[in-house]
């Protein structure tokens, strides 16, 4: 993957739109069906080539609830965001 919405989502709805690349579904087509929006990790880029920061946690009123994951084989990432922050913990935006 390379950023997660985490279960502290509210659903709000402000980071779906940003998405350059359409990579995010709302919580009623969120396959984990947990009342969260979702991020499909195979169309995520990190925003690369697109905004300056992942523009979805820019979005995202409650602190904390978009975190760095893993990167996924062939999909554009950011170099500068090490494996230390790659835990599905480390928020995107602090
Ligand atoms: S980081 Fe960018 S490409 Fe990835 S889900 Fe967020 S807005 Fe979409
Ligand atoms: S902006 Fe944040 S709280 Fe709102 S739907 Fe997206 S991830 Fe959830």
């Amino acid at each position: 993957m390379a950023v997660k919405i985490t279960d502290i989502c509210i659903a709000c709805g402000a980071c779906i739109d940003e998405c350059p690349v359409e990579a995010i579904v709302d919580d009623d087509d969120n396959p984990n069906n947990d009342g969260c929006y979702f991020v499909y990790n195979n169309k995520c880029v990190e925003c690369v080539g697109h905004n300056d920061e992942p523009a979805c946690a820019s979005a995202c009123p409650t602190d904390g609830c978009i975190v760095w994951d893993a990167v996924v084989d062939s999909q554009p990432h950011r170099d500068d965001i090490g494996e230390d922050k790659r835990t599905a913990h480390v928020p995107v935006v602090e």
